[in-house]
């Protein structure tokens, strides 16, 4: 576009001179992006054609007891309701005793795509003997991590097609979620492949499927517990674990089911620093596992209790990417009160169970709107323009409309008269 030609190498100030100039904003909307910029020396360093930061709000999920001690859980999330309902269903867990969470191994999976391969069953036997000296290659592509205890721990070949190898490296990146330091290691041993080998390397990057860093939340709520107007505790019990085996079954419920299991997740990952998106690409994967797209969690009737479950893979780290550059990221961790990526993995799939039973709950007895539309009433206020007070008001002149006329225009006619 005319007037952006190098926009890349040019500081903020430049930037900001280019849309003056191009008349691509106004000097009130440029002063929006200046007053937005809290920080755009940390901006700076962490994007490229940097302008602006941009804000969404953080609230605190409260009630989380997660192996028998309570934590604040920082969640940014621009969606009403997901705060409300993570506090909510980790407040009815609490009642019953908290969160259990397990996970067996916590490491990360790496790829050497070969290609144009002639007999692929000879040539992965051939690689698989040589996988100690591949991973000492690895190893010493990055050694660093080794003396943190952590490195390349095992090699596998996969079979993709007659013509196509998959060379795995299981990684220990201990603190880090580890994309760079995983991607050095397998740049060195694609070089190895096909200096020496002399085969054809396609790509050399690391999995976002990452089955080997899965982690698992339980927890089991009396019944009894769960009663509410004037409904039994027994029969809504029994309806959440239809709503489960309706998401085992069904790929369009299971989407909008681990979609709430992920509003609570990815607002706590974002709290942490994390690449949401690498989250989202391995739970989603995941939960396609066996074929068909499924729930994630699962409840069920156990005697006088309902036990709900979620397992999914969160490869997250306490250090790496943006986590040391953006201060709030160390308040946030301070507001976890534990440091460590296994503390932070336990606290995440732990929001995601409870934002789930908080959504079946809700779904299974009084429907989902009647909690969200106080909040999304707050927001149509806000939208409209109400500030301070008015919102207040302008929320409790909307509840005194029937359900159909709660919206933007009376919205607007209320503000009005205020
Ligand atoms: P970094 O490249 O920032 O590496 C982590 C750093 O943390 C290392 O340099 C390591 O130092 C240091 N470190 C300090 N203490 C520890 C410790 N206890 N354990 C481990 N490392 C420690 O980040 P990552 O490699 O974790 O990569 C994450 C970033 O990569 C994210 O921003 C992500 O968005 C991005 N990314 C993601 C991709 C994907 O998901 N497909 C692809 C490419 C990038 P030292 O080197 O001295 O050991």
């Amino acid at each position: 576009m005319q007037g952006f030609e190098k926009f890349y190498r040019k500081n903020w100030a430049e930037r900001l001179e280019v849309l003056r100039k191009t008349q691509t904003l106004s000097e009130k909307q440029i002063e929006q992006l200046k007053t937005n910029a809290v920080t755009p020396e940390v901006g700076e360093t962490q994007i490229e054609n940097f302008i602006t930061q941009y804000q969404l709000p953080e609230g605190l999920g409260l009630n989380f007891v997660i192996d028998g001690k309570e934590y604040l859980l920082p969640m940014v999330t621009e969606e009403p309701s997901v705060i409300a309902g993570a506090s909510h269903g980790a407040a009815i867990v609490k009642k019953a005793g908290g969160f259990t969470t397990a996970s067996r191994q916590r490491a990360m999976r790496g790829q050497v795509i070969l290609e144009n391969v002639q007999e692929p069953t000879k040539l992965a036997a051939q690689i698989a003997q040589q996988a100690d000296s591949l991973l000492q290659i690895a190893a010493k592509a990055h050694p660093s991590i080794v003396k943190r205890g952590g490195g390349p721990l095992e090699l596998a070949v996969r079979k993709l097609a007659e013509d196509l190898l998959s060379v795995d490296l299981i990684i220990d990146t201990k603190e880090a979620m580890g994309a760079n330091m995983i991607n050095t290691m397998l740049e060195a041993v694609a070089e190895k492949l096909r200096s020496e080998w002399h085969l054809d390397v396609l790509m050399a990057i690391l999995s976002n499927y990452t089955t080997e860093c899965l982690v698992s939340a339980t927890c089991r709520i009396p019944v009894a517990q769960l009663a509410k107007n004037g409904i039994q505790g027994e029969q809504i019990a029994q309806k959440i674990t239809q709503a489960s085996r309706v998401a085992q079954l069904d790929p369009y419920r299971a989407a909008t089911h681990n979609k709430g299991i992920m509003n609570g997740v990815d607002a706590a990952v974002l709290a942490s620093g994390n690449d949401w998106r690498a989250i989202e690409a391995a739970v989603h994967a995941y939960a396609a596992r066996d074929g068909q797209y499924r729930g994630l969690s699962s409840w069920q009737v156990a005697g006088q209790d309902l036990v709900g479950e979620l397992t999914i893979p969160l490869p997250v780290g306490s250090v790496g990417g943006s986590i040391g550059v953006v201060p709030l990221l160390a308040v946030n961790s301070a507001l976890r009160q534990e440091r460590g990526a296994s503390a932070l993995q336990k606290m995440l799939v732990s929001v995601g169970l409870a934002q789930n039973l908080a959504a079946l709950y809700a779904l299974v007895t009084d429907g989902i709107q009647k909690g969200h539309m106080s909040l999304q009433m707050k927001s149509l206020a806000a939208g409209v323009g109400a500030a301070g007070p008015e919102v207040d008001q302008v929320v409790s002149a909307l509840k005194q409309l029937p359900r159909n006329q709660q919206n933007e225009s009376s919205a607007r006619k209320i503000l009005a008269e205020i």
